[in-house]
């Protein structure tokens, strides 16, 4: 993680070029390369730091990390005694990405530009939630209920 603001160079061709930012907007940021995995985890810990069914995390070895904004609004947790981390916005919490020991992690939900690969696995299946399963069979409506 660059610990300056620096932007992409400008003119350059990025076949694999990411934007995302938090839910406030204070935080921007690009990243530059491929993802190699795209897991949705259903440990204990993402369940509890995301507060849903899973994680959706984006995995690279060697993609680059740009803060654009707001760099000085990411905090990072670390859990004690584990691997789990996560990246977030001081402002609004939003979920953001992480760099650690040469792998960079990008949660899916924070990405604004399209992304067209789909996950590549669910992790952890023996700690889902007991609600998390054949969520595909609900009742699905484009926004609220009528
Ligand atoms: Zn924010
Ligand atoms: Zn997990």
């Amino acid at each position: 993680m660059s610990t300056q603001h620096s932007t992409p160079a400008q003119g350059t061709v990025q076949p694999d070029q990411h934007r995302g930012s938090c839910l406030c907007g204070a935080v921007r940021y690009a990243v530059t390369g491929a993802f190699e995995r795209f897991y949705l985890c259903h440990c204990t810990h993402c369940r509890k730091d995301s507060g849903s069914a899973h994680a959706a995390n984006l995995f690279s070895s060697t993609a680059r990390l740009d803060w654009i904004a707001g760099e000085d609004h990411v905090r990072r947790y670390r859990l004690e005694g584990t691997r789990h981390q996560r990246c977030f916005c001081a402002s609004c919490g939003s979920a953001l990405p992480c760099a650690d020991n040469g792998m960079l992690v990008v949660p899916a939900g924070s990405l604004d530009s399209p992304l067209a690969r789909r996950p590549d696995a669910h992790l952890f299946i023996a700690s889902c939630a007991p609600w998390d399963h054949e969520l595909a069979g609900l009742p699905q409506f484009e926004s609220f209920p009528a």
